[in-house]
C-alpha cells in the first residue's frame, strides 16, 4: 500500500512527499480508510506509530475544499510537548492546504493563543488551556466537524476527565466525528469511548 491509495486532494499529497512519508505505517494504513469514510475510530496505538499523521490527514483532506475561518477541527492532548508536536505535523502536512492551525496550552501567555485562534481552522491543545478560552469566549467549538481525544489513558492518568466532559459540553454531539485515541485500553477509557463514540470502528497494530 502507499499513500496513493487513499485518493486524498493534491494539496496533502504534495505534503505528504515533502514531509518524505512513501508508506503508510500500520496505523494509517489500517484507520486512514475509516476516518475518511467518515467514521468514529477507536485507535489502540502508541506514540511513535505514526498516529499522528493517521488522524491528521484524513482532517486535513475533509476541511481541504471546505469553508474557512472557524474550529472545524479540536484535537485535545495531554501535554504541551505533544500538542506542539501534533500542530508541527499538521503545519507541516497541511503546508499546501492553507488551512491554519493553532496550538493552546497553559504556563505561555494567552493573547498570542488567542489572536492564533481567530483564524484556526484546526485547533490542538491541552484541556486546561482550551476551558480557559472556553470560558472567556476566544476559542467556539459549536461548529467543529472533528474531534480528536490523543492518548486518552494519559489525559486519564494526569486527571483531565472532568475537563474533557467540560470541553465535550461546548462541542455539538450531532454530526460530530470523534476518534480517541489510547495505548491502553483501562476501563476508565472504555467509558469515555461509550460515551463520546458513535458505531465506532476499532483500530489496533
Ligand atoms: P507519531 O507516532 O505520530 O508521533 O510519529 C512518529 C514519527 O514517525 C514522526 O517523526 C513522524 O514524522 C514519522 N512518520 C509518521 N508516519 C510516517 C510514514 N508513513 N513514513 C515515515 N515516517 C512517518
Amino acid at each position: 500500500m502507499n499513500f496513493n491509495s487513499f485518493s486524498f486532494h493534491p494539496a496533502v499529497v504534495k505534503g505528504v512527499a515533502e514531509a518524505g512519508y512513501e508508506t503508510p505505517t500500520p496505523i494509517q494504513s489500517k484507520a486512514i480508510p475509516e476516518v475518511l469514510k467518515g467514521r468514529d475510530v477507536m485507535g489502540l496505538a502508541q506514540t511513535g506509530t505514526g498516529k499522528t499523521a493517521a488522524f491528521a490527514l484524513p482532517i486535513l483532506n475533509r476541511l481541504v475544499d471546505g469553508p474557512r475561518g472557524r474550529a472545524a477541527a479540536l484535537v485535545v492532548a495531554p501535554t504541551r510537548e505533544l500538542a506542539e508536536q501534533i500542530h508541527d505535523a499538521i503545519r507541516a502536512l497541511g503546508r499546501h492546504t492553507r488551512l491554519c492551525s493553532a496550538v493552546v496550552y497553559g504556563g505561555v501567555g494567552i493573547n498570542p493563543q488567542i489572536q492564533a485562534l481567530k483564524r484556526a481552522d484546526i485547533v490542538v491543545g491541552c484541556p486546561g488551556r482550551l476551558l480557559d478560552h472556553l470560558g472567556r469566549g476566544t476559542v467556539d467549538l459549536s461548529r467543529l466537524d472533528v474531534l480528536v481525544l490523543d492518548e486518552a489513558d494519559q489525559m486519564f492518568d494526569m486527571g483531565f476527565f472532568p475537563d474533557i466532559r467540560r470541553i465535550l459540553s461546548h462541542i455539538p454531539a450531532k454530526n460530530r466525528q470523534t476518534l480517541l485515541f489510547s495505548a491502553t485500553m483501562p476501563k476508565a477509557i472504555r467509558c469515555l469511548a461509550n460515551d463520546v463514540l458513535r458505531n465506532p470502528v476499532t483500530v489496533q497494530i
